[in-house]
């Protein structure tokens, strides 16, 4: 007698698998105050609202003359001169400009009423007697940077919801903030599951016993997590039984908004985590249609979230980049989390089509397409090392030298 085993589960469309999780992703509750110089990275919990504009006032481009350029149209030719009947250097503000007269300006002094041009001082001559010759006429306006041409009173220059980058603390600065009102810090629990898995450090690679490899997903998921503004508590690896996962997870729920697993979400006898998390809470085992990283895990343990990564190391860092990383930013208010492909050419024939949505290794040449990596192994890291970033190949396609594919560079995915 044959007993029938179940049928597979279809897979199920990455688009709709990131929607599902996207779905549970509500924003933290809670802000934090930060200092602007401590924000980089972090995600604006208000609009900053500006309360003045910027610059503050019209002031000089250049080291120069500001002048009238009527005055220069009064005089018989560019030969004669005009007086210096001021100097203004950056940070003082200057009297209004006497009639038939030019002002000493450095670049970002106020320009003194009255003036509408200045000259750059390359284009002065200085005679004897202290006064400027102007040898090029100016045109009205010129060299002078308008007030409020950056930012106007009243306008939104940061949004709620916005990822802080060096440029928007700068901006944030311009405007006066020196203290940014933040998302919380998702807080994760981190654990790799595995027993074949050893710490670097704990045994030298020369002692390695049969079977070990070295816990690596565990890096790099810590500092995936704390690039995207993550507080880590790191657990460390938990052995393949169902009461040790289940004791991890029961203690990280309690303090923890996500619990992050690697390795152990297949449905083999040595594979733990969904029988341990549906032991305390729910969870749903996706196939997912993409390659590297078919199976994910996404369930909850009283509050905390559960999301568990397949163990191969690229199927854990890509699932993570997909998934994970729109997940997180979205817990801190993020609106719009997916990543932006690039079209570009391919510089490799990709032969074998897959019924899976495949996120292919690859790097930029300096000829303006992308180079495969040669192994697309869902074991092999160097692929990822070696890589700056992800074609984006949809399901049943070759990839022909020439084509144009979807690449989705590390440098975003990374972020
Ligand atoms: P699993 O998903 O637990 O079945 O693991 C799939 C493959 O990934 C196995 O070859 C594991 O040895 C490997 N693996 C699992 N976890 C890790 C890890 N943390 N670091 C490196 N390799 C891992
Ligand atoms: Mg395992």
């Amino acid at each position: 007698m044959t007993t029938a085993r179940p049928a597979p589960k279809p897979l199920m469309a990455l688009d709709d698998a990131l929607a599902q999780l996207l779905g549970h992703a509500t924003a933290l509750v809670g802000q934090e105050q930060v200092s602007t110089f401590d924000a980089d990275g972090r995600v604006l919990a208000q609009d900053l609202v500006s309360q003045l504009q910027v610059p503050p006032q019209d002031n000089s481009s250049m080291d120069g003359y500001a002048l009238r350029c009527a005055d220069l149209a009064d005089l018989a030719d560019l030969t004669q001169s005009l007086p210096v009947s001021q100097r203004i250097p950056a940070g003082s503000a200057g009297a209004p400009l006497k009639p038939g007269t030019v002002a000493r300006i450095f670049t970002g002094a106020p320009i003194p009423s009255g003036a509408d041009a200045v000259v750059m001082q390359e284009d002065c001559d200085v005679l004897a007697d202290g006064s400027v010759r102007v040898k090029t006429r100016p045109e009205l306006g010129q060299w002078i940077r308008r007030a409020g041409e950056d930012v106007t009173r009243g306008a939104v220059v940061l949004q709620q919801g916005q990822r802080l980058t060096p440029a928007a603390l700068g901006m944030a600065a311009s405007i006066g903030m020196d203290v940014l009102s933040v998302a919380r810090r998702p807080r994760v629990a981190l654990f790799s599951t595995g027993d074949e898995l050893v710490m670097p450090g704990t045994v030298a690679p020369q002692d390695m016993p049969p079977g070990a490899i070295y816990n690596s997903n565990r890096f790099f998921l810590r500092a995936l997590l704390i690039r995207l503004g993550c507080e880590v508590t790191d657990l460390g690896i938990v052995p393949d039984q169902r009461d040790a996962t289940i004791d991890a997870l029961r203690g990280a729920a309690e303090h923890h908004d996500v619990i992050l697993t690697s390795g152990g979400v297949s449905v083999g006898e040595e594979d733990h985590i969904k029988p341990a998390v549906q032991s305390l809470g729910h969870l749903d085992l996706w196939q997912i249609a993409i390659k590297p990283g078919k199976p994910f895990a996404y369930g909850r343990v009283a509050k905390a979230h559960v999301i568990g990564l397949p163990g191969n190391p690229v199927s854990s860092f890509v699932t993570f980049l997909l998934l994970v990383r729109p997940f997180l930013l979205k817990l801190q208010g993020v609106p719009d989390v997916a990543a932006k492909p690039i079209a570009m050419t391919a510089h490799f024939s990709w032969p074998k089509a897959d019924r899976r949505r495949e996120f292919l290794r690859v790097k930029r040449d300096g000829a303006g397409g992308l180079d495969l990596f040669a192994n697309q192994s869902s074991g092999v890291l160097t692929s990822a090392v070696w890589g700056d970033g992800l074609v984006d190949n949809p399901p049943g396609c070759l990839i022909a030298p020439g084509d144009v594919v979807r690449f989705i560079p590390f440098s975003e995915l990374l972020a």
